[in-house]
């Protein structure tokens, strides 16, 4: 296909026809609009016009766009290969980054395996923890606990864990797994807990622990599943029982990792260890698609304790045609690396900070249910389903891109924003919800 292949004002047209989009209609897709270049945390669309991404594209772009550091990784990585198949080869970029993750990650975590996404890295997660109770002959052991309000992707296993109401359980009912719902706590900070935080939680595992591999929940912040914050001492309670029942716990960092929430691993916040974990998004700086599941020696030397073939002959079956992707590693140590030599716990706390004055105004609207922020993510939830098209508008012509879902006008920034642009993302969050 040539370059000239469409004039100016039809390839958006064709996209338009035949361009699947996120959760959208091929029929009546709501508005895109065309991006051609990005920078710092700025967004430039094809009409020339300049925004501020409030979302770090779905919290990946955590040094901003076109960063040296990590532009520099990929052009060196490519020189060599860009890709070669991981079954029977390596490459010292792989190696590099699960160095850097095990140095990073909770001090019990000790084997890497990589992915394309976090949705396959969940799907991973669950394998381990099937395989690991296969393997000791608990084959009964296969189902999942989590919490309502979740988030976990969109494959079939990570959608059975997502929320039963809000995810797509209805639509795929009788295909997608059954797993166990807990109650999510409803406090967010230790001060205010209470044993009845943990009660219905307590009750599933006390009742269904002998058919549960593991727990499965985003530790203090749930993403996707509604943007709720909840208290550490819950994770705390969570690592405990699940102790004392024989459960494993799986930690999905994917959103919280790479210190998001103000520690560099959410679940560091209650001083808990999982026995399982998931990374990905801001794990390549925004760059590539890569994810990780992590696990303890426990995990992995349960999992080859299998002697025969029908007990899985101790290997873990995944193996993705991209796994470990050399351009995707190389630049995901840049981006470790670079997070690491930057003053990103300030840098985070004062985006707190600054969100936590500047969206305050927002409580005085009526039409507001709740204005909450952690670490470098702040969250406007209305009382009434947001109209994504017109409020999108409105923020673009301030110069602010934010995506917002179902009640929520929320912003997650590159840790590098500035506080002037900061305070322009926030001043337009304002005005659309103080909008007459
Ligand atoms: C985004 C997300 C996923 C899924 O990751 P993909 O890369 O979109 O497949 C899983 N878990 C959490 C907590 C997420 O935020």
């Amino acid at each position: 296909m040539n370059k000239d292949f469409f004039s100016q004002s039809d390839w958006l047209d064709f996209e338009r026809r035949h361009v699947w989009h996120p959760y959208a209609s091929m029929q009546q897709p709501l508005q895109v609009y065309p991006v051609v270049a990005a920078n710092g945390v700025m967004l430039e669309f094809e009409d020339g016009r300049r925004v501020i991404d409030g979302m770090a594209s779905w919290w990946c772009a955590i040094h901003g766009y076109a960063v040296p550091e990590l532009n520099a990784a990929i052009e060196a990585q490519l020189k060599n290969m860009a890709h070669v198949m991981f079954g029977g080869l390596t490459h010292k970029p792989a190696a590099e980054l699960a160095a850097l993750l095990l140095q990073i990650a909770p001090e019990n975590m000790a084997h890497v395996f990589f992915s394309d996404s976090g949705s396959v890295s969940v799907e991973v997660a669950i394998k381990m923890a099937i395989q690991y109770w296969h393997a000791q002959g608990k084959a009964k052991k296969s189902r999942l606990l989590t919490i309502r309000g979740g988030y976990h992707g969109d494959t079939f296993g990570a959608m059975s864990v997502c929320d039963p109401d809000t995810g797509m359980h209805h639509l795929f009912s009788g295909i997608v797994a059954q797993q166990l719902f807990a109650d999510a706590p409803t406090v967010d900070d230790d001060e205010t807990w209470s044993d009845a935080q943990i009660a219905s939680f307590r009750s599933r595992l006390k009742n269904h622990h002998h058919e549960l591999a593991a727990v499965i929940l985003e530790p203090i912040v749930q993403g996707a599943g509604g943007m709720r914050f909840y208290a550490p001492e819950f994770l705390r309670q969570v690592r405990s029982l699940c102790d004392a029942y024989d459960v494993l716990l799986i930690c999905d960092e994917i959103a919280t990792g790479f210190g998001r929430t103000g520690t560099m691993f959410a679940s560091e916040q209650a001083g808990i260890q999982p026995d399982i974990m998931c990374i990905g998004k801001a794990l390549t700086g925004g760059y590539m698609t890569l994810a990780a599941t992590l696990c303890s020696e426990k995990v992995s030397d349960g999992i080859h304790a299998a002697e025969d073939e029908q007990d899985g002959a101790g290997v873990l079956m995944h193996g993705p045609t991209f796994m470990a992707n050399p351009l995707a590693c190389a630049v995901a140590v840049a981006s470790i690396q670079l997070l690491l030599d930057s003053p990103w716990q300030q840098r985070v706390l004062t985006i707190e900070k600054a969100l936590k004055h500047m969206l305050s105004p927002c409580k005085a609207s009526a039409d507001v249910a709740d204005v909450r922020v952690k670490g470098a993510i702040g969250v406007i939830e209305m009382k009434q389903s947001v109209d994504v098209g017109r409020v999108q508008q409105q923020l673009i012509e301030q110069g602010v891109w934010l995506r917002p879902f179902g009640k929520l006008i929320y912003t997650m920034p590159p840790y590098v924003i500035e506080a002037s642009q900061l305070e322009q993302l926030t001043s337009a969050m304002c005005a659309v919800v103080l909008r007459p």
